[in-house]
């Protein structure tokens, strides 16, 4: 039942409130170190569009661990961020420290060396994470696995991420009742993506998104909202923060882009684009 649930609105007053302008006497090293791990042959894509976001979002310093192929990939379309190779075609491995803020998942792959080396990492790491795409569909394969997600990690399950994680659910009621279940269970924020996306924390309270339109319904959107959330929580936001803040930014983005560009035209990257604009308007 929904007994004693907190439903919340995530519109511009809340954004604006969790939102914290930067100091004047600031430097890098007081804004967080986000790293995103993802990307593979044919998915470089993904870790590009992450680091983006996150580079845009803020974060002091910004690492990809990515493949060796994509070495010139990320340096040319990200001079900001800093290169780790972490395989050759896929991720292999990676070594991970306890003051970054790691996003996992975009173009990650599901090969059985990145699959092995994904768990192994998630069996060791106890800090809290950002899980997302191939990361969740890694944990998905086998139902115990969810438990090897740290507690306080945010997770961005689509629907059918969702399902595979937790089962299938025949309507949205349902799988938000279920969200509910997993994120007290599990002690994680859930982000269930969707026309307007349910932020579900531990507690059980539910922060629904109205930021967002179906041009974000294209590849890429979702390694968007990645990076963000990467990138606020390396900034010192606290979990709740960050997804209610992300959310709604990633989605008030992509309202300014569907502006400028349509609904149809608007690509992924030019959400990235708008960024800019959108803390223009929280400062
Ligand atoms: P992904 O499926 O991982 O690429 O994530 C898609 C992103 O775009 C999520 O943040 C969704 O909430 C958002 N999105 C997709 N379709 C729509 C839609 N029709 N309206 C609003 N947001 C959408
Ligand atoms: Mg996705």
């Amino acid at each position: 039942g929904s007994e004693g649930t907190d439903y919340f609105v995530a519109d511009d007053h809340l954004a604006g409130s969790v939102f914290r302008p930067r100091k004047e006497f600031s430097h890098k090293g007081n804004h967080g170190k986000a790293v995103i791990i993802g990307g593979s042959y044919g998915k470089l894509g993904a870790a590009v569009l992450a680091t983006q976001s996150a580079l845009k979002t803020g974060a002091g310093l910004t690492f990809t661990i990515a493949p060796a192929c994509g070495y010139e990939i990320l340096q040319s379309t990200c001079p900001e961020a800093m290169f780790i190779e972490g395989g050759k075609q896929f991720i292999t491995g990676f070594e991970a420290d306890e003051i970054s803020t790691y996003g996992i998942g975009p173009g990650l792959g599901t090969d059985p060396e990145t699959e092995k080396c994904l768990l192994h990492f998630l069996k060791k790491y106890s800090r809290p994470l950002i899980l997302d795409a191939d990361a969740l569909n890694t944990v998905a394969k086998k139902t115990e696995n969810v438990k090897l997600i740290p507690e306080n990690s945010i997770i961005t399950p689509h629907p059918k991420e969702f399902e595979r994680l937790f089962g299938p659910t025949k309507d949205s009621f349902e799988r938000l009742a279920l969200a509910r279940k997993k994120a007290k269970e599990l002690n994680i924020y859930i982000v269930l993506k969707d026309h307007h996306t349910q932020i579900i924390t531990p507690e059980v309270a539910v922060y629904y998104n109205i930021t967002g339109n179906a041009g974000l319904a294209k590849g890429g959107s979702g390694d968007i909202l990645t990076g963000i959330l990467t990138s606020l929580a390396a900034q010192g936001y606290s979990p709740e923060q960050a997804c209610v803040l992300g959310v709604w930014l990633h989605g008030r983005a992509a309202d300014l882009a569907a502006e400028k560009h349509s609904k149809e035209s608007m690509l992924p990257s030019d959400v990235i684009d708008e960024l800019g604009a959108v803390f223009k308007e929280l400062n």
